[in-house]
């Protein structure tokens, strides 16, 4: 087994884990590997493994692994970074989801330019559920209806909610976070969008994300090592 594939199979225990000690059914909550800065190689390894979702930050890295892993033709690719407008028409061609949409220019040119040969793009909607000023998102209680502008978008199909709590060592912080998109998820389905996604947790906090009703963590260090190395 290499590394990759041992600290994948650590990851998916720890879901596991969650999962029964919340009380729900393993299987519940899905596992987006963190790729960012790593190299293609080191995705191969992981997909050898069995997994085929992965997420990455930057557009023209993401284009460049895509390039060399094009051999792989189940990979599920998610863009969770910030989106830019020049960026737009590879995103839209390149990628599956795009977790990170906060603007309707950035939604409307990835409707616009979403291949006709593709299925409609899943996407999210980015919510800033820490209220600091430096983080992407739209605000918790305009979240409903972005939501729903972006829903009536013709070449996009709205999976949820995502979001990046503000590092915290506090579980009461961080749960308090949670609670609030997990309302904007709530929120999207009592107004009647058909979401299934909620992306919140990552290596540290998975646990706490999956109890306060998580369905994808996106995790990178656990799996893939310490970035800064
Ligand atoms: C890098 C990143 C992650 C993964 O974080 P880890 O702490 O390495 O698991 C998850 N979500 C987003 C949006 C990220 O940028």
């Amino acid at each position: 087994m290499s590394q990759y594939e041992k600290a994948w199979q650590a990851v998916l225990q720890r879901i596991d884990r969650a999962c029964r000690a919340a009380g729900r059914t393993a299987g519940s909550v899905h596992l987006l590997a963190v790729s960012k800065t790593f190299p293609a190689d080191a995705v191969r390894a992981v997909y050898a493994a069995g997994q085929r979702a992965f997420g990455e930050n930057y557009v023209q890295e993401a284009a460049a692994k895509r390039e060399s892993l094009a051999d792989l033709a189940d990979v599920e690719w998610h863009l969770i970074g910030p989106l830019q407008a020049n960026k737009t028409a590879i995103a839209a061609a390149g990628f599956d989801w795009i977790e990170s949409v906060d603007r309707m220019k950035i939604a409307q040119r990835l409707s616009d330019q979403r291949p006709e040969s593709c299925l409609p793009l899943s996407v999210c909607v980015q919510v800033n559920a820490s209220g600091e000023a430096s983080k992407s998102g739209v605000t918790p209680e305009a979240a409903v209806a972005f939501a729903r502008g972006v829903a009536g978008l013709p070449r996009l199909r709205l999976r949820g909610i995502m979001g990046i709590p503000a590092p915290t060592s506090d579980a009461t912080v961080a749960r308090a976070q949670f609670r609030v998109l997990h309302e904007c998820f709530d929120g999207c389905r009592e107004a009647g969008l058909a979401v299934d996604t909620l992306s919140m947790g990552m290596s540290a906090d998975l646990e706490l994300a999956i109890t306060e009703g998580s369905t994808q963590v996106r995790v990178g260090t656990a799996i893939f090592g310490d970035r800064s190395a």
